[in-house]
């Protein structure tokens, strides 16, 4: 990490005060991290960049403290290293053809998107960052109709303003029949969503927090949803420090 960086960003979103204590937080913390990374076992391992260490580092921002979960070398989180683990062993990407749309590409597993020779990738976002071919906004998506034949969405919907308008997006790209759009969300255990009908900036400037209707919110938009299973031991989970709750849905055009 960035320290300089990171504390101007900090700064700007926090105020100074706050940005020199969450630092302190950050910074003692990675010294604690550190620490017991030398001196105690190995246990845990990263399978996106082949860390091994006794813990991951704690995630400490203005908002939120997460305990043991980002790798010191590639900066990935749980999340992406069940994406990742799930996209490369089971999903089989590099084995893949045809046109894959991938909207805000998580920067950990950008180079498992290359493993196919056959499969053309098209990295979409809304702000010119993490390498993007495509700047656009998933409300509009700048593609002809059934072009797709993968879609990748992570954790973007619940920052989308009208989330139905986004996947009748998908819905319109996505190719009939073989194509499969690949999402999550940040799901709260609610059983609702709690819609904000505004950016809110004590949830990350997003615009709801999905609950566990979020696969029927998918199917309202006329797909088919599955739930993904990972192939994972619980011991996998605890290596890889994975949360047991993590959720990925494919959705296929309903016929
Ligand atoms: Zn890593």
């Amino acid at each position: 990490m960035n320290f300089l960086n990171w504390y101007k960003e900090q700064s700007k979103k926090h105020g100074a005060a706050k940005a020199v204590k969450l630092f302190a937080d950050v910074y003692g913390s990675r010294l604690k991290s550190e620490l017991v990374n030398k001196i105690l076992s190995k246990k845990v391992e990263c399978p996106i960049c082949g860390w091994r260490g006794h813990k991951f580092y704690d995630y400490i921002d203005g908002e939120s403290f997460s305990y043991g979960v980002e790798c010191p070398q590639c900066l990935s989180h749980g999340r992406h290293r069940a994406l990742f683990s799930w996209l490369k062993n089971d999903f089989r990407l590099a084995e893949k053809s045809g046109w894959a749309l991938v909207c805000a590409p998580e920067k950990p597993i950008a180079p498992l998107w290359n493993s196919s020779g056959s499969l053309k990738v098209i990295k979409l976002d809304i702000e010119p960052v993490r390498g993007v071919d495509v700047l656009a906004d998933l409300q509009e998506i700048p593609f002809a109709d059934n072009s797709y034949d993968i879609i990748w969405c992570h954790h973007v919907l619940e920052q989308i303003p009208d989330d139905k308008k986004a996947l009748s997006e998908f819905f319109r790209v996505l190719k009939p029949s073989s194509g499969m759009l690949i999402v999550s969300s940040a799901m709260a255990r609610d059983e609702k969503t709690n819609e904000f009908g505004h950016s809110n900036i004590n949830h990350f400037g997003n615009w709801r927090i999905y609950g566990q209707d979020f696969p029927q919110k998918l199917a309202g938009c006329n797909f088919s949803v599955e739930k993904v299973e990972f192939n994972l031991t619980k011991q996998d989970y605890e290596k890889f420090g994975i949360d047991r709750e993590e959720k990925i849905y494919i959705c296929r055009k309903a016929v």
